[in-house]
Parts: C-alpha cells; structure tokens; sequence
C-alpha cells in the first residue's frame, strides 16, 4: 500500500504550488481517461524510487463556507486521519499566525510524522533564511526553509519526509524485486509477453479484496451488516492495532472476501454524536487496497458529484467497480422505471460504462447477495488472463471488419497484440504508429476486447512500435 503524505496549512501560503512542484513526478497513466474530471488534488508520485500518494488537502477541504480556522483544521484532521506524513507549509513572509499556532497544538498531540515548511524564501541570501527560525516555536521540529515557486530547499525537506515514512513491508520488498526482475526479462525478449502469461500458481487462493465506498448515509453499513448475516463469517473482525483498518471476512462461493475498511463504518456507529464527513481520501485509501470498488449510492439522490468523484477515482486507480443503487425500496418495484433509471445512471457516469448496476435494498436484503456475486464475478475478470492467439486472431478480425483508419501519411497498421499485465487487465499492441492512434479507434479496440472477453472491469491499452 503506497503512503500518503499530506500538505497542510493555511490558504494562500503556497500548498498548492508545493503540490505541483512535487506532482512532477507523477506516476505516467497508460492512457488518460477522457471524461473524469481532471481537478486533481491527490497524485500517485515516484519519489527516489518509492511510490507514495502526495494530497493537497486544501482542495480536499476548500474553505468557503467555514472560518479560516474551521478550515485549517479539518484538513488537518483529515490529514492526521489517513496519512503517513504531514507536511506543514507556513508562509515565512507573513511569519507565524495564530492559526498556524492552532493547527501545530492538534498536529503534535496526534503523534504523526510533521515537517515544518517555511515558504516563499526565494533565495539563499541567510538574512531570508533567517525568517524560518520563528517557526521553531510551533514546537513540531526541525523547520526547512523553502522555495516552492522555485524548487529551493524543497529535495531536502522531502529527504525527510521519505525517512519519517513506514518502512517497507517484506511483501512489498519481494513486489519490488518481482517488478524488476519482469521488466529485465521484458526488455530481454521485447515481445516476451509469453513468458508472462503462465499465471502464479496462488492466484486462485488469493481472497478478494472489496472496497465499500460511497458519501455518508448511502446505506454503507447497513449493506456490510446485511452481507455479514447473510454468509457465514469467517472471521468476523481480524484484529488490528488501533492503527489498522478492521476487515471483515467472509466466504462467498468458496471464495474468501474481504470488506475492506469497514472499520470507519462500524466506528461511526458506537461515536455517535461524530459527524462523519465525507472523505474522498479514505474511499482513495481503502480503493488502493482493493481489487472492487462497491460504490453505493442513494436512489434517491443519485450520481451526485461526489458520486461521480468516487467513480472516477475507481478509473483512474484501474479499479473493478460495481455500482449500487441502494434504497431502491423507497422508489419503486417497476421494472421499466429501472431501466430508465440504468439508463440515465449510464449517460451520468459515461466514463465507467463498464460497470455493472445494481438495484438495492440493504435494510430488506433484497438484491443485497447479488452485490456479492458480481464483485466476485469482477474480481475474476480482473485478473483474466487472454490467450496470445485468440488476441491475435481479434485483431485481424478487427483489421478485416474496421480497418484502421490513415494517420498522417499512411494507414495505421497493427501487428500483433499481447496482454501484458492484469489487474486491471492491461494489453500491448505493436504497431506502425504508436503515437497517432486515434482515441476513437482506441475505444473501437477497447469495446471489442469486452465484448470478446466479457470484461466489465477497466482495460488499459498499450501502443508500441515495432522492435
Ligand atoms: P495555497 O492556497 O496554500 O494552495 O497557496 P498557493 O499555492 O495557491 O499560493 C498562494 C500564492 O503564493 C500564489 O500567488 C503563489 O504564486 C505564491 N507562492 C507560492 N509559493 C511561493 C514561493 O515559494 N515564493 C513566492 N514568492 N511566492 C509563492
Ligand atoms: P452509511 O453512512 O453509508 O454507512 O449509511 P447507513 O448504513 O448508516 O444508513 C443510513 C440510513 O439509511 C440509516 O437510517 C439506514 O437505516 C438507512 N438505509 C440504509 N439502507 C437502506 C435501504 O436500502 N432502504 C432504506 N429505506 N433505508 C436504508
């Protein structure tokens, strides 16, 4: 699981220019998806070779309606929350607020790792340093002068911040290596995709990790307690330190599941009074975690904007993602009335047609297994593994059907194609142009794999030249 490390601090003192600045080292996506919104306030980065989740909870927590302090806290709250690691940027030109005061109090009682930053010192001139020893008095450590316009001082802090970091788990140790050693071999052999397609023996064992996300109030808990009844648990809570998220095991047609995160679920039931907020962070964490996304949403009020934030997040991640429209009992019993709902669902949320609907009830149970069977169903199909011939045999069929259209001087012409990864699935075609296929042919190429495979999970698709 990558950390996630977040950046705090009042408006205007340059989060988000840090942000950006560290945003350079985004992980590339294969392809970018048109249609999710591209408002972006989180990005997975390679920072010295570890991947980590930088979040600028200033969008995650814009402050119109709230004080400025209001504001402040909630991110940092949100920060302490779900993060690794905290950055505290201060602007050093405006020098210590009482604010900036209110926020070091909360962060130091939560015992999180806290790099001070004092921004906007543009220069290495000392009397301009200087102005970032006042920030000694927030009492959070050592204080790093930087420029986040310019990029000064800004690789030290992160030195630091990367230290404070967990270190890595032996798994993700042995991930690493793996990840190396098949790269190594790819470049060895280039179309060696082959030698890739004999898939680990475990895979089968391998418990299915489903997600539970949606705003509050959608019925999230309701639905986990209905399932949890339903099936024998296994192992109802897998004990965790107070650190860890609690899992809730269950099996499913001999397969284990795994309700991931359901702890925030069950904890906002014994703390009642506590106002639970809606977090995109926490539904990105327990989604990084996850092979399906179950996004749930109130029939009543639905694809929201946050609804569809969820649902772009799940794209964007590679994510298998079920939608569920929960409280159907409150609107209807009619089936044509479904249909247009689908429908309208459909056009809302374009980006992730794929994905399948569900109509539910999780106070009755009613649909409430089929949840289950569908998550399981796209847990397998995330993993599927496609035979080399029968792409190949797709792709002159493709050829022959909908011939790829001219580019540039010439015709596109595509050689062959091989799955090269899973999880989401993800394929490799060799061709004369890589750069110049258009996304309306693209799309053509996706759909087909779809409708040959039945993948209702993401696909990501690669375009390489010829070796
Ligand atoms: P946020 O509200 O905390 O996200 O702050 P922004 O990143 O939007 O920055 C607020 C203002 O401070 C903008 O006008 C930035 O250009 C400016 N700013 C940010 N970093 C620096 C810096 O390192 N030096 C200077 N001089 N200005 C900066
Ligand atoms: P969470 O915040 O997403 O975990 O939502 P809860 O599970 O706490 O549900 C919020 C409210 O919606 C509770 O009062 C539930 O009883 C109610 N609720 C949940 N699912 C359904 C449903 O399918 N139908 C109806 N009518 N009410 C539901």
């Amino acid at each position: 699981m990558k950390p996630l490390v977040a950046i705090v601090g009042r408006p205007n003192v340059g989060k988000s220019t840090l942000f950006n600045r560290l945003a350079r080292r985004r992980i590339a996506l294969v392809e970018d998806q048109p249609g999710v919104t591209r408002d972006r306030h989180y990005w997975d980065v390679d920072y010295d070779g570890r991947d980590i989740t930088i979040i600028d909870t200033g969008g995650f927590v814009p402050g119109e309606k709230d004080s400025l302090l209001q504001q402040v806290r909630e991110q940092a709250q949100l920060a302490v929350e779900e993060c690794d690691a905290i950055i505290f940027v201060t602007d050093a030109r405006v020098g210590l607020t009482s604010a900036d005061q209110d926020v070091a109090h909360y962060l130091r009682q939560s015992g999180k790792p806290v790099v001070v930053a004092a921004n906007k010192l543009d220069s290495e001139s000392g009397t301009l340093q200087a102005l970032a020893g006042e920030f000694f008095r927030l009492g959070l450590g050592e204080v790093f002068p930087i420029s986040a316009e310019h990029g000064l001082g800004v690789g030290t802090m992160m030195e630091t911040v990367m230290g404070k970091l967990p270190p890595l788990s032996p798994e993700e140790l042995a991930a690493r290596e793996q990840a190396a050693k098949a790269e190594e071999a790819a470049e060895a052999g280039e179309t060696g995709a082959e030698g890739e397609e004999t898939p680990p023996a475990e895979e089968e064992d391998r418990p299915i990790r489903v997600a539970i996300i949606g705003r509050p109030n959608v019925g999230k808990s309701t639905l986990v307690n209905a399932l949890l009844k339903e099936k024998r648990v296994v192992a109802s809570e897998i004990p965790g330190t107070t650190r860890d998220p609690i899992d809730s095991e269950l099996t499913y047609k001999d397969r284990k599941v795994i309700l991931t995160d359901t702890a925030g679920i069950r904890r906002k039931k014994t703390i009642a009074h506590r106002v639970e907020k809606f977090s995109v962070v926490a539904a990105l964490k327990s989604m990084e975690r996850s092979d399906v996304a179950v996004l749930l949403m109130d029939a009543t009020e639905p694809a929201v904007d946050q609804d569809a934030k969820l649902a772009g997040i799940a794209e964007e991640k590679g994510r298998a993602l079920v939608i569920v429209v929960n409280k159907w009992d409150l609107i209807s019993t009619d089936k044509r009335k479904q249909e247009l709902f689908r429908e309208d669902l459909k056009h809302a949320l374009k980006f992730v047609h794929y994905a399948p609907i569900v109509f539910t009830s999780a106070l009755t149970g009613s649909k409430v297994e089929k949840v289950l069977e569908l998550a399981v169903e796209l847990a397998v199909q995330f993993r599927y593994r496609a035979p080399t011939p029968q792409l190949n045999r797709l792709l002159e069929h493709m050829s022959d059907n909908h011939p790829a259209p001219i580019v540039g001087r010439g015709p596109l012409r595509l050689y062959y194609m091989a799955q090269v990864g899973t999880a989401p699935p993800t394929f490799a075609i060799t061709c004369n142009r890589p750069d110049g296929v258009p996304d309306m042919y693209k799309r053509y190429i996706t759909n087909q794999l779809r409708g040959t495979f039945d993948l209702r999970v993401p696909i990501r698709l690669l375009f390489r030249d010829r070796p």
